[in-house]
């Protein structure tokens, strides 16, 4: 205990002398954060400079070992830098699914060349990463899924279409499910493969959302050249790879939508209350939004405290389960009604979409509020989770 407390002491120091004044309080959600990529967007040179101190420390995925380009940190300090980080207002240095998904994963499945190969760009920010799992026919039913790679030599040929990709038109590679072997029962024939963006044959297609963004796309394989050196785990063996990539977003999702909870999405809706109930101090003055409003926060609370239990109790080395399908869950559904509850608090004002007469925040809320409704869904839909809830954490039969 001491050791953390002396590293605590020197993390905060070490901080303040590095983080750039500018880049205080900025970047305080995923969507605003750094994706890295070759096609990175910077919001500021202090945002660019924050991001390469960083990595050069191994803090942009400090417990990564230290071979792979992350810190080699214990949990426990790992959490240490992230409250004395959250203290000074100091923003991540990267996000996205390289850090979230596919890391964690090739950390696990990956062997010793395609670590090395692919984890220390990850850490930089030099290469983004993009999801191809669902299908037009292949969502909650993953397992269905028809992209087709055919072995020809030294390489496997895809074949099909992904939906639903998020930002892959902003992307380099993208880790995808492939039918590898289509007489085998259904999830025996699948292999997880890493396939370069730039590869000729793939094409991405924008779709615009209701919330008027185009986070995602289609994702077109034309006989795309993979070589196999870019399967993890077996080829035809996927199914069990893509399960526990799985088990990685979900948490990634509980921590983005849950986490939003602690890191300032609670102030938001007792900001949106106090000008909107025209009640810039003291107690709010309408019981019912009152009483909404200290019930979404109590469980907001109680859920980032929950969700900090279990990663304590948690050993080292611990890789998510099928518990996160419960984080998962609770943490989209508390997303999606404190929305709606700011949406309500804020009546007409709050379904403005753009022009005269609305504050840009409620424009915003509008948005959130809107794209809210798809939490329920990526990652696997709340039905989805309440499943494996019922199969594999309480051992309800079928
Ligand atoms: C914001 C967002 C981002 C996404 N990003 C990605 C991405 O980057 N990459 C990617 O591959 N995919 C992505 N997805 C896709 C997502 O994983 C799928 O939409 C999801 O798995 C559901 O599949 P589906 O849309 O085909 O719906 P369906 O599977 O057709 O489901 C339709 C409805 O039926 C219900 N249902 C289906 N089966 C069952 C069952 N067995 N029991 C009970 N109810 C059931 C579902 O709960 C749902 O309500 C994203 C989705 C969203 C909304």
């Amino acid at each position: 205990m001491a050791d953390l407390e002396e590293f605590r002491v020197e993390t905060n120091a070490w901080l303040r002398a590095n983080g750039p004044a500018s880049i205080v309080g900025t970047m305080q959600t995923n969507e605003e954060g750094i994706w890295g990529g070759r096609k990175a967007v910077f919001p500021s040179p202090d945002a660019k400079r924050w991001l390469a101190i960083m990595a050069e420390r191994g803090w942009t995925a400090p417990t990564w070992p230290r071979e792979y380009g992350g810190g080699g940190l214990s949990p426990d300090e790992a959490r240490v830098l992230s409250q004395e980080m959250a203290k000074l207002r100091l923003p991540p240095p990267l996000v996205g699914f390289g850090l979230t998904m596919i890391g964690p994963t090739l950390l696990q499945f990956g062997n010793e060349d395609q670590r090395r190969e692919h984890l220390p760009k990850i850490c930089r920010g030099e290469i983004r990463w993009c999801q191809g799992y669902s299908e037009p026919d292949a969502g909650s039913d993953l397992a269905s899924l028809k992209t087709r790679a055919v072995r020809e030599g030294d390489d496997l040929v895809v074949t099909g279409q992904k939906v639903w990709t998020s930002y892959a038109d902003k992307s380099d590679w993208i880790f995808a499910l492939v039918r590898s072997d289509p007489h085998a029962k259904k999830q025996e024939g699948i292999t997880f493969l890493l396939i370069d963006m730039a590869t000729p044959g793939v094409s991405v297609r924008p779709i615009q959302l209701i919330s008027g963004a185009s986070p995602f796309c289609e994702t077109y394989f034309d006989e795309v050249r993979v070589p196999l050196r870019n399967v993890i785990g077996a080829l035809h063996g996927g199914w069990t790879v893509a399960k526990a990539l799985l088990g990685h977003e979900r948490s990634m999702i509980a921590d983005v939508f849950g986490g939003g909870a602690r890191k300032g999405a609670s102030s938001a809706l007792v900001e949106i209350a106090r000008r909107h109930l025209d009640a810039p101090e003291g107690p709010l003055p309408d019981p019912i939004q009152r009483d909404r409003i200290a019930q979404t926060e109590l469980d907001a609370r109680c859920f980032a405290l929950t969700v900090q239990r279990s990663r304590d109790g948690a050993k080292a080395g611990h890789r998510p389960g099928p518990e996160t399908s419960m984080f998962k869950y609770y943490a989209t559904e508390l997303n999606e009604r404190r929305h709606e509850l700011m949406v309500r608090i804020a009546g007409p004002q709050g379904l403005g979409w753009e022009g005269e007469g609305f504050v840009a925040e409620d424009l915003a809320l509008t948005r959130a509020w809107l794209r809210s409704r798809g939490n329920s869904i990526e990652g696997g839909t709340s039905e989805i989770q309440l499943n494996v809830i019922a199969k594999r954490v309480l051992g309800l039969p079928d």
